[in-house]
């Protein structure tokens, strides 16, 4: 497998945070899915910004200004090319998939989305991309319909056949699970949806920063991911969207630098994608995506999707042999990303029982409450794997989770 020269242990120096202890142990970092550490590489760009750089772009013709605008432009052409995007004025830089999304909802979802018309999301939705839709639906008297998943996690592309109609005007759907880890079949999506003109958007929070992504292969008309989620700081994220639909959107904040002349009761509006960055936007946090963009593309996505594979076959083989354990989701196609319940014990005591481990892991629902309710549980346990986590480190939760069977005597 090409994964055997992946080797983890390289990568892991490069991360200040996971060299500690925890309770006294060495600290295992399964919460990938939730946010993902950052390599000295992202946090030095950084600070070598704010030592050396430090201004307000767009705005300054003196040195450090044009500097700074130079290091956010070419934040912005790294994402566009780790996307394929084909252009860099297609990428408008948010705090993250979430104001991605409520940016969609807002200005091009109250232009052109009506009363009647229907808007389709899954029901393996992140709130944030449902609850968007939900308040766009009701602000204009819109109506959501929601493709099902079945007892693996999974969509059927037949049920999107059966409820796309002539009134759908909107799909908005999760490239991949944050709790099944289920790669959705979004390319047979948007190309049913295309045949009828209708845009889709992909929720790409847990996909870009686990699978090469190309936009232009995939041909979605919108993708709204986080930096954060992919070595990044927190606060940064982007929208990429077709040239034609940011050319036809409003802007959806009003202020600095989304305008181009303003007169005391109107104004007209900057071109793209600066119509919608209005206000000082995150430099650093754009400087510091493009480093994580930079290190991510030295190992090669294929090389990360690859020994992320293997690291999720290899856990799951040996979480199914402890019988206590109910796994949520078994898609042929998905993440590094393991829901799971032991019998009755609550996610939040055994998240707390592997905490006293050194093992890091997610409790709760997931910001996908509509999934827990249809599987009538209150919440899961989740592991979520990065590039730098080991099968060592498996091995040790595995036979955590086999003393957590005995400590919750089953
Ligand atoms: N969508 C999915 C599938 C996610 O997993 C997440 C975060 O967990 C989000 C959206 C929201 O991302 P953010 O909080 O970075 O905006």
């Amino acid at each position: 497998m090409a994964t055997q020269s992946f080797d983890p242990l390289k990568y892991r120096t490069d991360f200040p945070v996971l060299d500690q202890q925890v309770h006294g142990k060495p600290l295992i970092y399964f919460d990938n899915a939730a946010t993902t550490q950052k390599p000295r590489q992202v946090i030095q760009a950084i600070a070598h910004y704010y030592e050396n750089d430090n201004a307000n772009v767009h705005r300054a013709i003196h040195t450090l200004g044009e500097r700074a605008t130079m290091l956010y432009e070419e934040a912005r052409q790294k994402i566009a090319d780790f996307i394929n995007a084909p252009a860099a004025r297609q990428i408008v830089f948010t705090r993250g998939t979430t104001e991605s999304i409520n940016l969609v909802a807002a200005s091009w979802g109250e232009a052109f989305i009506k009363e009647g018309d229907e808007i389709i999301v899954s029901e393996m939705e992140h709130h944030s991309n449902l609850i968007p839709w939900q308040l766009l639906a009701q602000k204009v008297g819109a109506k959501l319909r929601f493709l099902p998943f079945d007892e693996n996690g999974m969509i059927d592309f037949k049920s999107f056949e059966k409820i796309f109609s002539e009134r759908t005007r909107f799909v908005a759907i999760t490239n991949m699970s944050n709790v099944f880890g289920t790669i959705n079949p979004v390319k047979k999506i948007i190309a049913l949806a295309h045949e009828h003109d209708v845009p889709v958007l992909l929720d790409g929070a847990q996909s870009v920063p686990h699978l090469p992504t190309d936009v232009q292969q995939l041909d979605c008309d919108f993708l709204a991911f986080s930096g954060h989620k992919m070595l990044g700081p927190t606060g940064i994220g982007a929208l990429y969207a077709k040239e034609k639909y940011l050319q036809e959107m409003p802007p959806y904040q009003g202020g600095g630098e989304m305008i181009q002349s303003v007169w005391l009761d109107r104004a007209t509006w900057n071109e793209i994608p600066y119509k919608f960055e209005a206000g000082t936007p995150n430099i650093s946090g754009a400087i510091g995506l493009g480093a994580a963009i930079d290190y991510l593309q030295n190992i090669g996505m294929e090389n990360i999707t690859l020994y992320e594979q293997e690291l999720t076959t290899y856990a799951l083989q040996k979480m199914h042999e402890i019988e206590e354990l109910t796994i949520y989701g078994n898609a042929p196609e998905r993440g590094a990303v393991i829901s799971f319940n032991l019998g009755e014990v609550h996610p939040h005591d055994l998240s707390h029982f592997l905490d006293q481990q050194g093992i890091a892991v997610r409790a709760g629902h997931h910001c996908a409450q509509p999934i827990m309710r249809k599987l009538n549980i209150a919440a899961t346990t989740r592991a979520s794997f990065y590039l730098y986590n080991t099968k060592q480190e498996i091995d040790f939760f595995v036979e955590q989770l086999k003393e957590a069977v005995k400590f919750f005597s089953f």
